[in-house]
């Protein structure tokens, strides 16, 4: 995989950036993602992971709306480290391990050994 550098990452959406005192070129923080879309802090992917799955699905209740947020954030995680045990990607998203195996289930991605 090739590297991407930069004096300077701006996350799109939120703004924080990642540099270097000296002025010299940065790699793209292993945890944020540049495309297209631009360039995204890793909190921000996953705002960006959970709102599409709303944005999916707008006619919802409050409480219906909440859970799909929870299981989006899941399964963004599961995608973004699918190596990762259950109970670390859970503790990531502040979830049980229940969802996250229901999760995997859903993505047909099954748990490391
Ligand atoms: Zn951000």
């Amino acid at each position: 995989m090739s590297t991407i550098t930069a004096k300077k990452w701006t996350c799109d959406q939120c703004g924080v950036t990642v540099s270097r005192l000296g002025g010299e070129k940065v790699e793209l923080p292993e945890s944020w993602a540049t495309s297209g879309d631009g360039t995204f802090c890793l909190l921000c992917r996953r705002e960006r992971a959970a709102q599409a799955a709303l944005d999916a699905a707008p006619d919802g209740n409050l409480e219906a709306r909440a859970k799909l947020r929870r299981a989006a954030l899941v399964e963004f995680e599961i995608r973004r480290r699918p190596g990762h045990g259950n109970g670390e990607i859970a503790k990531a998203c502040r979830s049980s391990v229940a969802a996250v195996v229901a999760a995997r289930k859903r993505l047909k991605i099954p748990a490391p050994n």
